[in-house]
C-alpha cells in the first residue's frame, strides 16, 4: 500500500515502468493495457490520476535520461529512470506470465460451469425437437427406456430437496460435483518473485479460483429465474423446473462468493484490519456477497408463503442492487462481460413484458364476476395478436385498486365456450391482490381494467398437443381445473376414453365451470367429482349444481350418482386417488397420458401411484405432467 504512495508520484519511477512496458509489450495493445494497469494502481493505492498519454510521454522522456542500474548498490539514491536489467526482469516475468495463465484456467473452468448448463439445456431442447422428426424420438429413445426415465428419473421426487425430481437431483449434483472439482484441481503455481510467501499464494489461488466460478455462475443465475427465460423455449421445459435450477445455481454461486469474501477478510485481519482495505472496489465487494446472502434468507420458503409479494419485490430490488455492487467491484478489476450480461439479462426480460402487454392491446377491460368471497370469474376479449394454446397462463396487472397495478400474478387460461373470441380466468382470492380485487368487484361494478402479459408456458409443438393420445387422464385439485380444461378441450379425440377426475371442496365450483363441463360430457368425457367435504345427503344440492335446477325438484339418494347425459359421477367425502387411478390404468391397455394440478400433497400422491404403475415390461405407454401453480 505504502509503496505505491511512493512509487506513483516519482517520475523516475514512473519512467522507468512505462520504458520496460514499452521494450517488452508485443503490441500497442498490450503497451496500453499494462499502462492502464500501472495507472489502475496509481489511482487505488495512492489516489493520483493518470492516463495512458501520460505513460506515452514519460516513456519518451525517460528514453532521454535512462541509465542502467548499478550493481550491487544498495546505498545510492536513484535520480534518473533505470534500465531494464534483463537478469532481474526474467523471474518477474515469469512470474506473472504463470499467473496470468493460472488466471485464464480459472475463466475457462468458469467457461465450464456454464457450458455445463448450456450442454444440459442443448441435450434437452435435442430431445424436446426430435418429435418435430417423424419416429426420430423413437429410435433416439426407445419406449422401454422412456418408461424407465419417467419411472425412476423424472416423476419421483427426491425426499428434503426441495421439491427435486430425480432427474433434477441427479442434474444438480453433477454440477455440484462440477464446481467442486473446478475448485480443486491444478495448483500448480510455485512462490515466485510476485507472490514470495506460500500461505499468500495458496490464500490468493483459492481466491481468485472461487471468485472467477461465482462470477461465471451470475448470468447462468439471472438467465435461469427469468420470466422472459428464452431456454424455455428452446428446451421445452417449464418456468417451475428453470425455477429449481435457479435455486441450485444461486445456492452454489453464494457459496463461492463467500469463500471468496472470508479469505480476503480473514487477510484484511491479519494485516491490520479493515483499515488498510478500505477502497472502492473492496466495499463494493463486500456490499455485493452481503446482498447474495440476504437474497437467500428472505427466500426461504417460509418467507414466501408469509408474504410472496414483499418477497417478489425485494428480490428484484436486490437483483438490480447486487449488478450495482457487482458493477462497481469489478470496474477497475476486469470481467465485466459477466456483469453486462446479467444487466441485459434482467433488462431483456422487462422489454418483454412490456412488449407482451403492448401487443396485447395495453390497457383492457374485463368483466368481473363473485360467486362467492373465495373466487371470482374474469372474462376479456381475446386481443388479436393473442396465441391461446392448452397450458398457457398469463400474468395480469389490475389496475384496481391503482396502487396495486405494479404487481402482476400468473392465472391460468380457459377459451370461452359460449364465445371463443373470450378468455376466462377462475380466480381463487387469497390474502393479497385477489382478496382486494374481490373487495373491489361491486364498487366497479362488475368489471375492471387489467395489462395482460403473456401468453407464457411452453408452447407446445404440434406433435405434443395430446390431440391424439388414446386416452387421457386429469387429476384436478379445486381450481387447478382450470389448467386442465384446455388440454380436454383440445383433444380431437371422442371424450369418452379420457377421464376428469376433480376433487373440490366447494359446490359452487361446479356451476362455474358448468357450461365448459358441459361441453366436455357431450363429447362423452367422464367426469368424477368429489366433494370433499360432503356425504351422500348433500346428494341433491350436487345434482341441482349440475343439472342447473333447484335441489328441491331432484332426488337423488344413491352414494354415487349417474348425472346429466350419464357423463358426471358424482361421490362424496375424500377419494382413494391411489386406488382410483389403479383403476383407471387396469380398465384398459392404451397409451395414457395424466395430468395433474392441485395441491402439492394431491401432486405429490399422484407422482407415486403413477411411479408404481409404470410397468417396464408392457409395450404400453404412461406419462405424468404435473402442472404447477407454485413455484
Ligand atoms: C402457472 C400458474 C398458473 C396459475 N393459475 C391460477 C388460476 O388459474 N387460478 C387461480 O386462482 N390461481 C392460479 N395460480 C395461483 C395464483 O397466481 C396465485 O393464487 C395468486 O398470485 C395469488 O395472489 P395473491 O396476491 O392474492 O397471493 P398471496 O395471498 O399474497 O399469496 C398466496 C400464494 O400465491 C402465490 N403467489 C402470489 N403471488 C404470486 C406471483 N406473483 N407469482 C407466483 N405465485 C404467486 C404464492 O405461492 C403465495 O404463497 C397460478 C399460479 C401459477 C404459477
Amino acid at each position: 500500500m505504502k509503496a505505491y504512495k511512493c512509487r506513483c508520484p516519482n517520475v523516475d519511477w514512473l519512467g522507468s515502468i512505462a520504458n520496460c512496458i514499452y521494450e517488452n509489450g508485443n503490441s500497442t495493445k498490450e503497451i496500453h493495457h499494462a499502462y492502464k494497469h500501472v495507472a489502475t494502481r496509481c489511482l487505488q493505492k495512492a489516489q493520483l490520476h493518470y492516463s495512458v498519454k501520460d505513460f506515452e510521454n514519460w516513456q519518451q522522456n525517460a528514453t532521454k535520461y535512462i541509465e542502467p542500474v548499478a550493481k550491487d548498490d544498495y546505498t545510492t539514491v536513484i535520480t534518473h529512470p533505470v534500465e531494464v536489467d534483463i537478469e532481474a526482469y526474467r523471474p518477474y516475468y515469469i512470474g506473472f506470465r504463470d499467473w496470468n495463465r493460472w488466471i485464464s484456467l480459472c475463466s475457462r473452468l468458469g467457461w465450464g460451469l456454464v457450458g455445463f448448463w448450456f450442454g444440459i439445456m442443448g441435450v434437452t431442447g435435442i430431445l424436446h425437437y426430435s418429435h418435430i422428426v417423424p419416429n426420430l424420438r423413437e429410435k433416439l429413445v426407445p419406449k422401454r427406456f422412456k418408461q424407465f426415465v419417467y419411472k425412476y428419473l423424472t416423476i419421483p421426487k427426491v425426499p428434503f430437496s426441495g421439491g427435486l425430481t430425480r432427474m433434477e437431483f441427479f442434474i444438480s449434483s453433477l454440477f455440484i460435483i462440477l464446481t467442486v472439482l473446478s475448485c480443486s484441481i491444478n495448483y500448480t503455481l510455485d512462490v515466485s518473485v510476485y507472490m514470495n510467501s506460500q500461505y499468500f499464494l495458496t490464500l490468493d489461488q483459492v481466491s481468485f479460483r472461487v471468485d472467477l466460478l461465482a462470477f461465471s455462475l451470475m448470468p447462468v443465475v439471472y438467465l435461469l429465474g427469468l420470466r422472459n427465460n428464452p431456454l424455455q423455449y428452446l428446451t421445452g421445459l417449464p418456468h417451475s423446473v428453470m425455477i429449481k435450477y435457479h435455486k441450485v445455481t444461486c445456492l452454489v454461486f453464494v457459496i463461492l462468493a463467500m469463500i471468496h469474501s472470508i479469505i480476503w477478510t480473514v487477510d484484511a485481519c491479519k494485516e491490520g484490519g479493515y483499515k488498510s482495505w478500505v477502497e472502492w472496489y473492496w466495499s463494493w465487494g463486500i456490499a455485493a456477497t452481503t446482498i447474495a446472502c440476504l437474497m437467500i434468507a428472505q427466500s426461504l420458503k417460509f418467507i414466501r408463503d408469509a408474504m410472496y409479494e414483499t418477497f417478489l419485490i425485494v428480490h428484484q430490488l436486490f437483483a438490480i442492487m447486487l449488478i450495482v455492487s457487482v458493477w462497481f467491484h469489478c470496474a477497475s478489476l476486469g470481467w465485466m462481460g459477466w456483469v453486462y450480461s446479467m444487466a441485459a439479462s434482467l433488462s431483456w426480460d422487462r422489454l418483454c413484458r412490456i412488449v407482451r402487454i403492448l401487443v396485447n392491446g395495453g390497457i383492457n377491460s374485463a368483466k368481473i364476476e363473485s360467486f362467492n368471497e373465495t373466487v371470482l370469474k374474469l372474462e376479456f376479449s381475446k386481443p388479436k395478436c393473442y396465441k391461446f394454446y392448452s397450458g398457457s397462463y398469463v400474468y395480469l396487472h389490475f389496475l384496481s385498486p391503482w396502487y396495486l397495478c405494479w404487481q402482476s400474478h400468473p392465472f391460468s387460461l380457459i377459451e370461452s365456450i359460449e364465445d371463443k373470441g373470450k378468455l376466462v380466468v377462475y380466480l381463487k382470492c387469497k390474502r393479497g391482490i385477489t382478496k382486494q380485487l374481490a373487495k373491489t368487484v361491486d364498487s366497479c361494478s362488475g368489471s375492471t381494467k387489467i395489462l395482460i402479459d403473456g401468453p407464457y408456458g411452453c408452447f407446445p409443438l404440434p406433435q405434443l398437443q395430446d390431440k391424439e393420445i388414446p386416452k387421457i387422464i386429469c387429476v384436478a385439485g379445486g381450481l387447478g381445473i382450470s389448467s386442465l380444461l384446455p388440454i380436454l378441450q383440445k383433444s380431437e379425440l371422442e371424450l369418452a376414453n379420457h377421464r376428469l377426475i376433480w376433487m373440490i371442496n366447494d359446490l359452487t365450483y361446479i356451476s362455474w365451470m358448468k357450461v365448459t363441463m358441459d361441453e366436455l360430457a357431450k363429447r362423452g368425457l367422464v367426469i368424477d367429482i368429489y366433494f370433499t367435504k360432503g356425504s351422500a345427503t348433500d346428494g341433491s344440492a350436487i345434482m341441482s349444481y349440475i343439472l342447473g335446477t333447484d335441489s328441491s325438484q331432484t332426488d337423488i339418494k344413491d352414494e354415487e350418482s349417474e348425472g346429466k347425459k350419464g357423463q358426471y359421477r358424482v361421490h362424496y367425502g375424500k377419494p382413494d386417488l391411489d386406488n382410483l387411478l389403479v383403476m383407471e390404468l387396469n380398465s384398459d391397455k392404451k397409451d395414457t397420458k395424466i395430468y395433474c394440478c392441485g395441491p402439492g400433497v394431491m401432486n405429490d400422491q399422484v407422482r407415486k401411484t403413477i411411479c408404481k404403475q409404470i410397468n417396464l415390461k408392457s409395450e404400453r405407454s404412461v406419462e405424468l405432467t404435473i402442472e404447477n401453480h407454485e413455484w
